[in-house]
Order: structure tokens, then sequence, then C-alpha cells
């Protein structure tokens, strides 16, 4: 009889801990995964999946079940400078293969991805459940302490929950952040007057940018992005206000449908951007993953891609390790191969996003001609996203990624 309530204990349910929790419920781990919501509607989440994360589910075996999900795909990229259109790279399966960019609704991948786990007797989800800290003995994590279900023993504890990760704060792993200039609104509004249908829009000028996806229940998703701390002053100017503002940043036609959008209903919210890395991904007994281990910022829609990827990684080397005859040590040295397997892509992604801000959102004045001169250069050009290098590791990823356990 074991000693333990489970092998694997994953605090947090989002895309790096729900799949890392389906891989390992199929290999026969005991697992549990502790959720603090009830539902997944409840927190904000990334909707963009590239390539880089689309390829993942197929290798997983996942595809058709993640076809069914809510999503739109995006057929073209329309980019504006100063309201003008700039280039519009189209998506289509000659530019960029079999796996076309969706904008997803997560919600819906997460419970699709829990109930597929939740098919194996060997596997819990602990919904509306916190963890609240980690348990040691022994110089080793050896299980988490929650809110409503007491302590939760486990051979590892994986901390995947997210860029507040409790887990990252309570085992003492020092990280090092970067500055980031910018924070962003997130609103959706009715899309009945803004004509989207499969394209995603980027307006760029003048110290902003504004972001535009069609999401898969008929609504426009809008991004704005600010400079840090300017969102006082645009709170003050009210639901209809913002969009109003935002309106001043797009094209003359879809500023018009912007103005007259029906605005009853719609709640903007402001995420604070954070982009951060720990020193180590592991402690005996312990592993982060997903923005636990390294926080995402929002730029390029880059950290939903690379919490599936980190998942699949660890589904390779723990799953050896949980089967393996001395498995505490076994893990420590799998969870080293981990870091070690993804440190270069998340490092060589989060310098990418640190770049794009500080260009992008520069108002000093000798930036003004630099995008007037890009615009006009640039306008009609065909994106080739082979001559564009920084453009294909967005992507398509930096380190390969190739699903190899078969349990
Ligand atoms: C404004 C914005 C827009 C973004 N847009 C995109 C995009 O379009 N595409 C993209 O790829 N990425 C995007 N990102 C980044 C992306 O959202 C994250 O990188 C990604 O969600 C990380 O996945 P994760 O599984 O590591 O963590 P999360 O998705 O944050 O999931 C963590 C989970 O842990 C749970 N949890 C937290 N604390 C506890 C606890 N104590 N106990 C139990 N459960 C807990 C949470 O409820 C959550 O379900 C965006 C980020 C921002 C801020």
């Amino acid at each position: 009889m074991r000693d333990k309530d489970c092998q694997v204990v994953i605090s947090g349910a989002g895309p790096a801990g729900a799949i890392l929790g389906l891989l390992l419920a199929r290999a026969g781990i005991e697992t549990k995964l502790i959720e603090r919501h009830e539902d997944f509607s409840r927190e904000f989440r990334g909707e963009l999946v590239w390539p880089s994360g689309l390829e993942p589910l197929k290798q997983i075996g996942i595809w058709e079940d993640f076809e069914k999900v809510g999503q739109v795909r995006i057929d073209r990229v329309n980019m504006f400078i100063n309201e003008k259109p700039f280039v519009s790279p189209q998506m289509d399966s000659s530019a960029i293969g079999e796996f076309r960019p969706r904008w997803i609704s997560q919600p819906h991948f997460l419970e699709m991805l829990v109930e597929k786990a939740s098919a194996y007797p060997n596997f819990e989800l602990l919904r509306n459940t916190r963890v609240r800290n980690l348990v040691r003995e022994n110089d080793s994590v050896s299980g988490v302490v929650t809110d409503t279900r007491g302590e939760v023993s486990a051979d590892l504890v994986v901390g995947a929950d997210g860029r507040s990760s409790i887990v990252r704060a309570r085992s003492g792993l020092s990280a090092r952040a970067d500055k980031l200039p910018m924070d962003i609104i997130w609103i959706k509004v009715p899309a009945d007057r803004v004509e989207i249908s499969n394209t995603m829009r980027m307006y760029v000028g003048r110290g902003r940018l504004v972001i535009m996806a069609p999401t898969f229940d008929g609504f426009v998703q809008l991004g704005f992005i600010i400079r840090k701390g300017s969102f006082k002053e645009l709170r003050q100017l009210g639901t209809k206000g913002l969009i109003q503002e935002i309106a001043k940043y797009v094209d003359a036609s879809t500023g018009e449908a912007l103005r007259a959008t029906d605005t009853d209903g719609v709640r903007p919210f402001l995420l604070s951007t954070v982009a951060d890395r720990v020193d180590s991904w592991c402690l005996p007994g312990l592993l982060l993953i997903g923005d636990a281990a390294h926080t995402m910022s929002p730029v390029g829609g880059q950290g939903v891609n690379i919490a599936i990827r980190d998942a699949v990684v660890s589904g390779n080397c723990l799953i050896p390790a949980l089967k393996a005859p001395n498995a505490h040590d076994a893990l420590f040295t799998a969870a080293k191969a981990i870091e070690t397997q993804r440190l270069e892509e998340v490092k060589f992604i989060q310098a990418q996003q640190a770049k794009a801000p500080r260009f992008l959102l520069n108002q000093s004045l000798w930036m003004r001609p630099i995008f007037s001169l890009a615009q006009k250069l640039g306008r009609g050009a065909k994106f080739d996203a082979d001559s564009d290098p920084n453009m294909k590791t967005m992507m398509f990823g930096v380190s390969p990624v190739r699903w190899v356990a078969e349990y």
C-alpha cells in the first residue's frame, strides 16, 4: 500500500496543468489536479494558438477533440500602421502548413482536457480547491496544503498555477523579471457592426497598439495596449468612452463600427502585464511549468503555446521516471531535464516579447517618420515566414518538441 495520496499532484488546471494531467492519467500515473475555480470561465485566459501549440496537440492524439472546441481559424492577419493598411499576411496552408492559427475558447479547451483525463480511474480533478502551501519532509517537497481538502501528499508536486503561482512563492525559488512598459485592456464587444470574419487585426502607431480578433461565439475581442500606469485616466471615460478612445486608433470604417457598438453588458478589464522567469524550475519533489516557471507577456500570443509545449516535454520526461524503481532520484533528474529542454525556447521568446513593446509603443519624435516610412515601403508586401526568422520562431517555436512517450 502506498504511503502517499498519489504519485503526482498538480496545482492549477490551465493549459500546462490540464495537458500534463491528461498525459499522466493516460500513462496510468495516480494524479490529482487541483483547480481553485469551479469552472474555467472565471479566469482570464489567452486565446491565440499558433502552429507551435497546435502540432503537439496532434502528436498527443487529441486533435479531433480539439477541433470540436469553440474556435475560429485565423486566415489572415491585417496589420495597420497609423490607421492605414500595412501588410496583410495570409495564414493559408502554403504559408503556414497544416496547423493554421486558431482563436480558441480556453474554457472549452480546458473542459475537454479534464473530461478526457477524468475517464481514467487513476486521475482526480479537485475543483473549487485552492493550494495554500507546500508540505516538506526530509529536505524534499512531499505534498501541498489545500483550503478544503487538507494535505495532499505526492511523490512530485507540479506548480502549474500561473502568473501568481503560490507553489512558486512557497518554494522560495528566486526569479528575475523583465520591466514591461505596458498594460493591456481586454474588452469583448458584439461583432454585428464590425466586419472581421476570420481575420485578426493589429493597429500600431501613436504610442498605442490595438488587437482585434473574432471569437467563436460571434463577438470581437479587443486588446488595447497602453503604457503602464495610464489606465487611471482611461477608466474615467467609462466603457462607451473607452471604446470611442480605441476607435481613434483603428481605420476609419472600423472606428465608425466601434463607435456604434452597443456597450450594454460590455465589461472592460485591465490586465497588468508581467514577464519573469525563475532561476531554477525544480527542487527535490517539486517542478514548476508554464507561467508558474516563466510568466509570459501577452506579446505575440505565446504563453498558451509555451505552456502546451512545457506539458508535453514534462510528460516525456516524467512518465519513465515515475515508473522507475527509485522514483525519487529519477524524478529530480527528469525535472532538471525538462528545464534544460525548455529553457532555450522560453528565454528566446521572452527576449523577443520584451523588444516589441519598446518599439511599438515608442512615441518619440524620431519614431513617427520611421512608422510612416515603414507604412509606405511595406504596404501590400507579401509576408513570408521564411524570410523573417523572428516571426518564424514565434509561430513555430524554437526547440523541437516531440511527444515520444508511448505508454
Ligand atoms: C492580456 C493577456 C493576453 C494573452 N493572450 C494570449 C494569447 O492570445 N495566446 C497565448 O498563447 N497566450 C496569451 N497570454 C499568455 C497566457 O495567458 C499564459 O501564458 C498561459 O495561460 C499560461 O498557461 P498556464 O497553464 O501556465 O497558466 P494559467 O493559464 O494561468 O493557468 C493557471 C491555473 O491555475 C489556477 N490556480 C492559480 N492559483 C491556484 C491555486 N493556489 N490553487 C489551485 N489552482 C490555482 C488558475 O485558476 C488557473 O486555472 C496572454 C496573457 C495576457 C496577460
